[in-house]
């Protein structure tokens, strides 16, 4: 919800919200730093799997793995979505299912698609899922490469930097805009207590579908 990792050097001063110091074997002069100006960040230190040190902690097996990952099983996790009968959107957000994908990215990664958000992801065919989850990793890995997307400036990457993927974004944020493929103005709809944001044109809700 808050607070900011930073890599900051050993003798740099102290942050105001300083809450936790992590020191490295392998000691370059520099150490890690929790700063929280809020109280919703917790820490937790467990060991890992003996037999299988790159595995996420027990306590985070709920949470499926990031499609960033070079773990992450594509063939499982398209066979899952594709046996969802629920909006895709919902699912791309279901953390259980996929990780990483918040708001914004799914936003992006379904009007890069052409899908619509409400669209039953068990109507998909494999080629559209397959192209949903490429999105959604040039979506997150664009917005990496740029330290993220911020509209809080409480968010910011390791050296303390903003985002700047918000200026890139082609759905998130574009109500009334033209769209970015066919000029359409774009819609924004309530949603979950969010908002999505999507193309009327580009990405249409079948009113039938079947699946292949
Ligand atoms: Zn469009």
């Amino acid at each position: 919800m808050s607070g900011q990792l930073l890599v900051q050097p050993e003798d740099a001063p102290a942050e105001t919200h300083l809450r936790v110091r992590f020191r490295f074997a392998d000691d370059q002069g520099t150490e890690l730093r929790f700063v929280d100006q809020r109280t919703f960040g917790g820490l937790a230190v467990e060991d890992a799997d003996p037999s299988d040190p790159e595995s996420a902690p027990l306590s985070l097996g709920h949470i499926a793995r990031d499609p960033l990952d070079p773990r992450f099983d594509d063939t499982a996790f398209l066979a899952a979505l594709r046996r969802r009968s629920s909006g895709v959107k919902r699912n791309l957000l279901d953390q259980t299912l996929i990780s990483g994908v918040g708001n914004i990215y799914a936003d992006e990664a379904l009007w890069r698609s052409k899908i619509h958000y409400e669209r039953p992801a068990d109507t998909l065919t494999r080629a559209q899922a397959a192209l949903l989850l490429a999105s959604a990793r040039e979506v997150m890995s664009a917005a990496l490469a740029v330290g993220g997307t911020s509209f809080d400036s409480l968010y910011v990457n390791v050296n303390g930097e903003s985002g700047y993927f918000s200026r890139a974004l082609d759905a998130y944020g574009r109500e009334g805009q033209p769209c970015n493929r066919c000029a359409t103005p774009m819609r924004r709809s309530a949603w979950m207590n969010r908002s999505s944001y999507h193309c009327p044109r580009c990405q249409r809700l079948p009113r039938q579908t079947t699946g292949s």
